[in-house]
């Protein structure tokens, strides 16, 4: 289960730049497609190989109105769903009212906290964090985020022990963690892990109950909180497939009156968890920001993914003809994953969704050799050379493979840092091509040798 860190504070005291700095180096594949911009509130990060979700809550201002009634609900429910919070404050500005505030609502949460002075740059930074020792949340740890200054020692001395430990507690405490460990199983590579993922109301527990009404279902009666998605175990065509289920419908099917909270943090783990993604947008209301949003954090993760617009059923051919359009405009850069016009509600097409989903997960799993990436390298520098860089033209060498799911390929070469995104992306769809992959990205890294 990856851990979730939230950015806590008042404005202005540097959590975006925090963000920003914790999350640029997984931002590469997302960096890639233009068309999309990563959402500056959820992002992923890495600490020594660690993986975690950091969120900006953004919206605490802790002042005499109240922070609960401040706070939006999705920075509410990060807060409680997180395994630490980063509590931040700012040296220069010192000690104020509204940190109080903050303080004393984390207190309440019974949460772990690091309490973390920014803008320690170019200040006497010992005797300005003095006074913060008085909220009375322990050491007082020392960054300057835009600088940089601190934050590996605040991550590595302070976060990654308490990360870890947590995961440790985990593991005997409850059902829902053995089973998910048990998928995790490295071993079981063929089962494909199947993440439903959609903003709310696209139709994911129709969907859901569609696929599990029609296929064979050992069903788990798991103990599941809110942040938990459901993970339903199911066979297709001899497939074994476990559904990440982040509607959570067996429990609402049990507790009738309460209707599941959407929360991004659930999603975004299921997202992580998944071999493939299949993001279901609504056809009613067209491609939104929230898709392009959950699209962002697919690719960002390098999942496979395919698109299924749902609630196809009962358009007029013209309404029809305008999404197909407007899918073209916005998300014509995803070129490498399949489109499903589906109904959940009906069926009408979800038998189709397998296949896709077969292809996408075999694409991003496929083993690629070193002397046929090389190859397709070669081919591909023959039919269109590499620009010149200051007189001289760029080299690309040789390639080999860096990893898979999503495949990695790793180019060798001179000037490589000049390569123009255009020829980058010939690259790309040169390599799609050759290796007949579909369904997931495919991230090329580049190397300068002497
Ligand atoms: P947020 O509202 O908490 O997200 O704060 P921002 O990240 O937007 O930062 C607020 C301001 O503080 C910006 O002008 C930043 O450039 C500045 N800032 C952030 N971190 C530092 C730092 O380490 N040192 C200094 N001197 N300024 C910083
Ligand atoms: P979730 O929040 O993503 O799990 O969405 P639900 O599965 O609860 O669906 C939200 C609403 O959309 C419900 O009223 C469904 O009946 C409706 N809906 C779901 N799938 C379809 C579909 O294929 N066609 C139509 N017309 N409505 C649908």
């Amino acid at each position: 289960m990856l851990p979730v860190v939230a950015l806590v504070g008042r404005p202005n005291v540097g959590k975006s730049t925090l963000f920003n700095r914790l999350t640029r180096s997984r931002d590469a594949l997302v960096a890639d497609y233009p068309g999309l911009t990563r959402d500056r509130q959820y992002g992923q990060a890495e600490v020594e190989e660690h993986p975690f979700i950091v969120i900006d809550t953004g919206g605490i201002h802790g002042d005499e109105e109240g922070i609960d009634a401040l706070m939006a609900e999705q920075s509410l429910m990060a807060i409680e769903e997180a395994d630490a919070v980063l509590f931040l404050v700012d040296a220069r500005a010192g000690l104020t009212s509204a940190d109080i505030g903050i303080a004393d609502h984390l207190r309440k949460q019974n949460k772990k906290v690091f309490l973390v002075a920014n803008k320690i740059d170019g200040i006497d930074a010992d005797s300005a964090v003095a006074e913060f020792y008085q909220l009375a949340l322990g050491e007082v740890h020392q960054i300057a985020a835009a600088h940089g200054r601190g934050v590996t020692q605040l991550l590595t001395l302070a976060l990654t022990p308490h990360i870890e430990a947590l995961g440790q507690e985990q593991t005997p405490e409850s059902e829902a963690a053995q089973d998910s460990e048990e998928i995790d199983a490295p071993e079981e590579n063929d089962k494909i892990k199947l993440a439903i993922i959609g903003k709310p109301n696209v139709g994911k527990s129709t969907l859901t109950n569609r696929i599990l009404g029609e296929e064979r279902v050992v069903v788990y009666d798991m103990p599941g909180t809110t942040r938990d998605s459901v993970y339903i175990p199911m066979e297709r065509n001899g497939r074994e497939y476990t559904l990440i289920d982040t509607a959570g419908i067996r429990r609402r099917k049990n507790v009738t009156d309460v209707v599941e909270k959407y929360s991004v943090i659930k999603t975004l783990r299921a997202i992580e968890d998944a071999n493939v993604c299949l993001l279901i947008i609504d056809a009613h209301e067209g491609i939104t920001d929230q898709d392009l949003s959950l699209l962002g954090f697919i690719l960002e993760a390098g999942r496979s993914l395919v698109l299924a617009v749902n609630k196809w059923d009962g358009l007029d051919e013209h309404v029809k003809d305008r999404i197909k359009t407007e899918l073209d405009r916005r998300l014509g850069f995803i070129d490498f994953a399949r489109i499903h016009f589906i109904s959940a509600l009906h069926g009408t097409g979800v038998g189709h969704l397998y296949e896709s989903v077969e292809e996408a997960f075999v694409s991003a799993t496929k083993r690629i050799s070193t002397s046929m990436v090389t190859k397709i390298l070669d081919m591909a520098v023959f039919d269109h050379q590499p620009p010149m860089h200051n007189g001289r033209r760029i080299k690309l060498k040789y390639a080999h493979a860096g990893g898979y799911n999503p495949p990695i390929i790793v180019i060798h070469g001179n000037q490589t840092k000049h390569l123009p995104v255009s020829y980058k992306r010939y690259l790309m769809n040169y390599y799609r091509k050759s290796l007949k992959v579909m369904g997931t990205p495919i991230k090329i890294e580049f190397r300068e040798t002497a």
